[in-house]
């Protein structure tokens, strides 16, 4: 907010204005919000929100789960973040809380969870990190990660001239959160980014 961005949250992202070549404005519940580009950026929503404007953009949710649990005894924690590669499941370490997902699921925009989801995790994180956490203190969620069918982002320009793509990290959305702000902020500005665009950008 120092460097001039304004958030809105509770904010409903309605449709776009359209005039001729490009968007005048973005139609929110908070009314229109005017600007020189417009990025879509709207997770799992992006494909659907995009072919309302012509854009072929295959973005589907792909749904995962995650447990959080405080860590009993820090010292039985992990020290550094990993997989289960037997049985796929992640974790990290967050301060001192330990953080397991796992699963890819096709359930359309379905969030919702039940605590049976989560047996295998749970049991995954009690053989590898013994007495190291109450898994009744588990805090449990699911969400859908924004999926393309080749597993690579869509960045850049798209159908108007000033609607700017930014969507479809999968599963690696954090991990590629700032290189990919990066590079659509060269693409915006006109600058040369630093990695080669083709296949990233809308249409290559
Ligand atoms: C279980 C699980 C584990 C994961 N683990 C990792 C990991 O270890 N490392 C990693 O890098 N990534 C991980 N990811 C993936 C990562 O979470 C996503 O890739 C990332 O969140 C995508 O960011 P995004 O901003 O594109 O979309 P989102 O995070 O989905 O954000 C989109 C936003 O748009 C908003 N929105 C949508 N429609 C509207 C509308 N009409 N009006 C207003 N707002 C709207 C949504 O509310 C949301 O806040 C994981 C995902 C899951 C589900």
């Amino acid at each position: 907010e120092k460097l001039g961005v304004k958030f809105l949250f509770g904010t409903t992202i309605q449709g776009l204005d359209i005039e001729g070549d490009r968007v005048r404005a973005v139609m929110t519940s908070a009314g229109p919000v005017t600007g020189d580009a417009v990025v879509i950026s709207m997770g799992p929503e992006s494909g659907l929100f995009g072919r309302r404007y012509g854009i072929d953009l295959p973005v589907y949710p792909v749904k995962g789960y995650t447990a959080t649990i405080p860590l009993e005894d820090e010292s039985k924690g992990p020290t550094m973040g990993g997989a289960d590669e037997d049985r796929l499941i992640g974790y990290s370490r967050l301060g001192n809380r330990l953080r397991m997902s796992s699963t890819a699921e096709f359930t359309g925009f379905d969030r919702s969870f039940k605590p049976g989801d989560f047996r295998t995790i749970l049991e995954t994180g009690k053989d590898l990190f013994p007495r190291a956490f109450d898994e009744k203190k588990a805090v449990l969620w699911a969400g859908l990660r924004p999926m393309m069918p080749n597993s690579v982002p869509v960045i850049g320009q798209a159908k108007y001239r000033n609607l700017y793509l930014d969507t479809g990290h999968g599963h690696v959305g954090w991990t590629m959160a700032c290189g990919s702000g990066q590079f659509l902020a060269d693409v915006v500005a006109g600058r040369k980014p630093q990695i080669d665009p083709l296949g990233l950008l809308y249409g290559t």
